[in-house]
């Protein structure tokens, strides 16, 4: 790849797992009447009972400095009573005020550590939900990020048991230097024993998550990390960015500074190199930093165009509503987002008084509605079509004129009303999706704000 082309496009910008991104949402008092109003839109505008629930498990027994999300760290296992008897809490006051009876069809656990919980305490969260003691896996997609060293055979078994057909186990990666320098000591060993376990239990996709451009990180050492995620053949692998956040509170990185991660062309070909073993291997590439077996469900969505990203990252399972349930949990409506509470203490403090313990959030205007699909749609499948039927032709031409220079450099194509991302600009499609988006300045300076787009 190009390296004036790197350096040129590595700039800080949004990953887009949300359109208007969540520093411009503008509704800081959101509240628990507006948004269900949006809830209502959604129903009446989709005409669907069909719902995903994201649940937001925050305890983690050790912090691993290299981490952006929301957790509260503790080896405190008393917590996992009352944050689960809050978010069966949380699902009542949905219930109750939900315009329709749901019909979940995706559901995720993420973290934090899910398996930090017990599986009992798990399992009286999905059957409480559910109303069941299994569910048909067949209709409902269950999945759960599990943690190598405390994903015990009793989660799998149980957890398996109710419906749940898959997990993500949290990798990393595998060299003991980097482990160190991100603080997150896991061998080779226990993650072939938990994975191996799943497999023999019946799990039907496991996928490995890894990360590139992590502090100390070497070319050797992705080598030897996607040598050995391919000996377990994973059915997808999530081969993540590192995020550069430091400034972001409560994220805990620290302990490395940025003299010890790869540069930009350094960290690209950490990318590349990792990609070109896949794909020898079968994997094929699927969205910005996804590769799957050609058999799991996520290359079959990609093949029929059936991808959705949403704040889970890429799904397969498209419904129009998303809620999320527990502390930091993010819900969208399609015409609204709202975000919970970001302490445990306030979360369960609002759940108490018999509030939807939204923090803030953001009501979509038409335009913003417009720009989302497109965003979408060149995150998804590398390609969109402006709607000849909108009310925002100008700002359609504006679009076209600010892509030019990426045109130019032989990113993207244009033609008519069709803007195509090529193959050698896969890598910069957040730099694409930037200048769709409303709330930028042409060549706004984002750091601070974001991590950078290679
Ligand atoms: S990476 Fe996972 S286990 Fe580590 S601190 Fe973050 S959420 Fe917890």
């Amino acid at each position: 790849m190009d390296k004036n082309i790197i350096e040129k496009y590595n700039v800080a910008g949004p990953r887009y797992t949300s359109y208007p991104t969540v520093p411009f949402w503008r509704n800081d008092q959101l509240n628990e009447n507006e948004w269900l109003k949006t809830i209502q839109k959604n129903y009446s505008f989709f005409k669907s009972s069909d719902i995903s629930v994201y649940i937001h498990l925050p305890y983690c027994e050790s912090l691993c400095t290299f981490c952006g999300c929301h957790k509260r760290i503790t080896k405190n296992h008393s917590v996992e009573k009352p944050y689960i008897d809050a978010l069966i809490k949380e699902w009542k006051l949905y219930i109750d005020n939900l315009p329709f009876s749901p019909i979940i069809r995706e559901m995720h656990f993420g973290g934090g550590t899910p398996t930090f919980f017990k599986a009992d305490e798990l399992i009286r969260l999905v059957s409480t939900i559910f109303n069941a003691n299994q569910i048909n896996s067949d209709f409902v997609e269950l999945s759960f990020e599990a943690h190598p060293n405390n994903t015990t055979n009793d989660h799998l078994t149980k957890l398996f048991h109710f419906g749940f057909r898959r997990l993500s186990l949290g990798i990393q990666d595998y060299s003991p230097v980097v482990q160190k320098a991100i603080h997150r000591i896991q061998s080779f060993e226990q993650v072939k024993k938990v994975h191996e376990s799943a497999k023999k239990i019946g799990y039907k996709s496991i996928s490995h998550d890894l990360v590139f451009g992590l502090p100390k990180q070497t070319l050797n050492d992705i080598i030897d990390t996607v040598t050995k995620t391919i000996e377990l053949k994973p059915d997808r692998i999530s081969l993540y960015s590192y995020a550069h956040v430091p400034w972001i509170k409560g994220t805990g990185q620290r302990g490395y500074d940025e003299s010890d991660l790869p540069k930009s062309e350094e960290k690209r070909a950490l990318y590349e190199t990792a990609k070109t073993m896949l794909e020898s291997s079968g994997y094929m590439e699927i969205g910005m930093d996804h590769f799957a077996l050609a058999h799991d469900d996520l290359a079959i969505a990609f093949n029929a165009k059936n991808l959705h990203r949403n704040f889970m990252g890429y799904t397969t399972q498209k419904t129009d509503l998303m809620i999320g349930l527990g502390m930091s949990s993010i819900s969208d409506s399609w015409f609204g987002f709202a975000q919970n509470e970001k302490t445990v203490e306030a979360y369960i403090n609002q759940i108490e008084k018999g509030i939807i313990p939204i923090f803030r959030g953001h009501i979509l205007s038409d335009l913003d509605v417009e720009i989302r699909a497109y965003i979408l749609d060149l995150m998804c499948h590398f390609k969109m079509t402006f709607d000849q039927n909108s009310k925002f032709k100008e700002v359609h031409e504006r679009i076209k004129n600010q892509l030019q220079e990426m045109v130019d450099d032989g990113l993207v194509t244009i033609e008519n009303n069709t803007v195509s991302v090529t193959s050698i600009g896969i890598p910069f499609v957040r730099n694409c999706c930037m200048i769709f988006d409303q709330d930028l300045e042409p060549n706004q300076k984002l750091e601070r704000m974001f991590s950078q787009t290679i």
